[in-house]
């Protein structure tokens, strides 16, 4: 589907770059680039996918806006499946801005977020799996998450999908087959499932299993630090990301506030968030920041519970073991360079016996080794992405979810004797539901409210 407009946006940061990226797609690029663009020496023959050298002049060609490299990428072989131009400026914003605002008067408009990641899936040139697989690559927060984006990128979920719809096909035009025979048959045996389903539900649950693994990859492991105030959190937290972040003093109730920084542990980004100190709260702000720790507690992967070796364990501290003992809990006894007040073993009493309990020191490194290991060690040991089709996105997970329930009750109404008709409506439901992934069957308005998350260029 070709689209009527041109459409042009600078498809690299703004700021100050050595080079700075504008696109044009649409049916009017060539005769924009043409009209703008003055080649330096031997002409410009426009051929596809080659750079040529030259001048981008002004409306009245009087001026010189920049030196510039232009490439045209004929339609369909490009980005958007459009005929695109595109013009490596030097990437300073006024140059940028004064070659956008001449696209604009030629009769361009500026594209949308995600227009151009859009016209590409509306001229075929990706599947929506690929199109969010690219918007997921380009903010990836860690290299695995990269790589699974590429990977997405490169169809390996639309393939998979696409695997998944022929067996449910096969699977429905054997049941409607049945159908049209049944009235032929003088008695109707209760019909076995189809091996399509069976492996379709076995195959949609195994994607699903990949999820929260590459959810992990992509956005990042949730750690919170918690304990009363100065047993070290604080102080922890700048350990483990490498600089002072929070401030560190020996006044207990400094951290008022959620103070999160990313660290990439083993390959893993961790979201560390240091939290106000908890014990009885002495004013209003210290009571706010102590009820944010607790909701920020109940959606972490993980939490350190941090004690102080060097002082008695004190009511605070119990009530702060007691809360967090049952949950994805590691313990790091602080201050383990200072003569310790109590003995280690004392605490296995009463934490429980799979918990991890770490002698520390967040002033000098001892024992953030072996804190680090746990941390990624919490959200399970083995690496399934190697060679899997990862699903990294909550749409596609909620849709194959809906997918397998909808097989599941295909499934159930088939050994229940229920109408036959009742299981076809239940398979093609979760054909759709599939199709939502690639986008082959969607609605408009959530086309758009995807599309409308991408940011400006892509
Ligand atoms: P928070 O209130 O739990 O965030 O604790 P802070 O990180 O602000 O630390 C409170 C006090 O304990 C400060 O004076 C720190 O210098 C000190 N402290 C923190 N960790 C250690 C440690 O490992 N050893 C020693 N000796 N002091 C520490």
């Amino acid at each position: 589907m070709l689209r009527q407009d041109t459409i042009a946006s600078l498809i690299t940061p703004w700021g100050v770059s050595g080079v700075g990226i504008i696109r044009i797609s649409g049916p009017e690029s060539l005769a924009i680039a043409r009209r703008i663009f003055r080649p330096s020496s031997g002409g410009c023959s426009w051929k596809s996918h080659h750079l040529y050298h030259g001048d981008i002049l002004s409306l009245d060609g009087n001026a010189v806006l920049d030196e510039a490299l232009i490439a045209f990428m004929p339609h369909p072989h490009s980005f958007t499946g459009e005929d695109v131009i595109e013009i490596n400026c030097h990437g300073n914003p006024l140059i940028l801005q004064s070659v956008l605002d001449l696209l604009l008067q030629l009769g361009c408009r500026m594209a949308r977020p995600g227009e151009f990641s859009e016209r590409a899936f509306m001229n075929n040139r990706m599947d929506l799996s690929q199109a969010e697989a690219l918007a997921a690559m380009i903010s990836a927060k860690s290299a695995k998450a990269c790589a699974m984006g590429l990977a997405q990128l490169k169809g390996s979920l639309r393939k998979k999908i696409e695997d998944l719809r022929l067996l449910l096909i096969e699977a429905i035009a054997q049941m409607e087959a049945e159908i049209d025979f049944a009235e032929d048959l003088a008695e109707q045996k209760s019909p076995a499932v189809p091996p399509q389903i069976v492996a379709a539900e076995e195959q949609i649950r195994s994607l699903l299993s990949t999820y929260k693994e590459a959810r992990v990859y992509a956005e990042g492991l949730r750690v919170v630090i918690t304990g009363k105030p100065n047993v070290g959190k604080s102080s922890l937290l700048n350990a483990l990301i490498g600089r002072k972040k929070a401030i560190v003093t020996d006044i207990p109730g400094t951290t008022r506030d959620l103070i999160t920084d990313t660290v990439h542990i083993g390959g893993i980004p961790v979201n560390l968030t240091d939290t106000a100190g908890i014990r009885e709260p002495r004013d209003m702000i210290e009571k706010e920041g102590i009820e944010l720790v607790w909701n920020h507690l109940a959606e972490a992967d993980a939490v350190i519970v941090m004690l102080d070796g060097s002082s008695a364990l004190t009511d605070e501290d119990q009530t702060i073991i007691e809360k967090n003992k049952f949950g994805n809990v590691i313990f790091a006894v602080n201050k383990s360079d200072l003569p310790a007040a109590w003995n280690i073993e004392d605490a296995k009493k009463f934490v429980p016996a799979d918990k991890k309990i770490i002698r520390i020191s967040a002033k000098f490194g001892n024992g953030l080794e072996e804190l680090k290991k746990t941390i990624i060690a919490s959200h399970g040991d083995e690496d399934k992405s190697a060679g899997a089709v990862m699903v990294i996105n909550l749409r596609h997970k909620l849709a194959l979810e809906k997918a397998l329930r909808l097989l599941q009750s295909a499934e159930e109404n088939l050994m229940s004797g229920a109408s036959m008709e009742f299981t076809v409506f239940d398979m093609r439901e979760a054909l759709d539901s599939l199709d939502e992934i690639t986008g082959r069957k969607i609605t408009d308005d959530i086309l758009d409210r995807i599309f409308s998350s991408f940011c400006i260029g892509k």
